[in-house]
């Protein structure tokens, strides 16, 4: 037996797994939590390529006292893990067939191997959907792939030494150990990420866009509005008299019902309008494609729906409020002046006794 050469083939096997659990957790797993998919094409998706890479380190044995081992089970707890029992399952049957019809001839002990590939497949899966926990799911899978694999090692390779049964235990939870560990930092990274992601574009409170969000979305739309010789308005919404919400019914009750005009707005609105919480009671929408006298009629609904709406405390009483709005449009105002005229027409509409909607046209017409 060379040493080297095990070693090397080691290592081919843990780049591979390595890099399949990254190229996984960065496209597979991209939009949602890792774990099992609730639709069952991902999971048959998932047991597909966990198929793939089972194929792979089929490819890829390690060589030991003339024997050859692979950790083709590796790739079967990672479908549990992934998918659930139904990947687990695919996966055993890919490297089940594969076994059988692609890597030379069928022998007895290729059938004892291959069946036992399936049976690891279905009890790992099974394991993977108990309610241990992870590391003790893992825990169990690697001893369920090494107690069953002993077993078809030993009965295939009866005259010959044990060296190769004891070089496939101690690499199969080596391996696994470290799969389990990457795939648990992976998935933390990931969730930390995408938390990271969501807290920077979207407001804490409402789950409108931030005003970061905002400004992105602004300056997008209104570079597209320029390229297309489109218009674009923008209607900016303000609480009147907010301060005495907070004053008489506490701060708390004031996030309701920001919280509240948040949702009511974003019914109120059209789907592509793009509606922002742009900071303390203040809110904005972006209205594309949407021509002035348009865009004071879609701000007017929001006036009265804000009028008629009974904002709930958090007691249960319910309260009254309105909104005072202003309006201004791009190409009517140019570019750089679109938001500083629509808080011309808000501070127009505050002015003129509030619950008002104002274009920024009529500020002009006072200069
Ligand atoms: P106006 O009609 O002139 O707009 O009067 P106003 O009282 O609404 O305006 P002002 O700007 O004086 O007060 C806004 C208040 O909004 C002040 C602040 O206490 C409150 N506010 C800002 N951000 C939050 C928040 O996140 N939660 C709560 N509860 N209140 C907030
Ligand atoms: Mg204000
Ligand atoms: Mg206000």
């Amino acid at each position: 037996m060379n040493i080297f050469n095990t070693v090397q083939d080691v290592i081919a096997n843990f780049s591979i797994v390595t890099a399949y659990l990254f190229l996984v957790n960065q496209f597979v797993f991209r939009k949602r939590a890792l774990g099992p998919p609730t639709s069952f094409a991902n999971q048959l998706l998932i047991g597909f390529i966990a198929g793939l890479l089972g194929i792979l380190l089929m490819v890829f044995t390690v060589q030991t006292d003339g024997s050859f081992i692979d950790f083709r089970q590796i790739a079967l707890v990672i479908a549990a893990l992934h998918g659930g029992v139904a990947a687990s399952a695919i996966t055993g049957l890919i490297v089940f067939l594969m076994r059988m019809f692609a890597f030379g001839a069928i022998s007895t002990a290729t059938v004892v191997a291959s069946a036992n590939t399936l049976l690891i497949a279905v009890v790992v899966g099974l394991l993977f959907k108990s309610k241990l926990s992870y590391w003790k799911k893992w825990t169990y899978a690697l001893l369920v792939c090494n107690v069953l694999t002993s077993i078809v090692f030993y009965v295939n390779l009866r005259e010959k030494s044990l060296l190769p049964i004891f070089i496939y235990i101690i690499m199969m939870s080596l391996g696994g150990w470290f799969t389990a560990y990457l795939s648990q930092f992976l998935a933390k990274a990931k969730a930390y990420f995408d938390k990271v992601e969501r807290e920077a574009t979207v407001d804490f409170l409402t789950g409108l866009h931030n005003h970061r969000t905002f400004d992105q979305k602004f300056n997008t739309s209104l570079q597209a509005a320029e390229e297309k010789q489109d218009c674009l308005s923008i209607a900016l919404v303000d609480i009147d008299y907010f301060k005495k919400v907070n004053d008489r019914y506490g701060h708390s009750n004031g996030d309701a019902v920001l919280k509240q005009l948040g949702d009511l707005l974003m019914q109120t609105a059209r789907t592509f309008d793009i509606v922002s919480r742009n900071g303390g009671e203040e809110f904005s929408v972006l209205m594309y494609d949407t021509p002035h006298e348009h865009a004071l009629s879609i701000a007017e609904k929001f006036r009265i729906a804000v009028e008629q709406h009974h904002f709930r405390l958090n007691d249960g009483q319910s309260i009254r409020l309105t909104v005072s709005i202003g309006v201004a449009t791009y190409p009517d105002t140019n570019r750089d002046d679109l938001i500083d005229q629509a808080d011309g027409a808000l501070y127009q509409a505050k002015t003129d006794g509030r619950n008002a909607v104002r274009s920024s046209r009529a500020i002009k017409k006072q200069i």
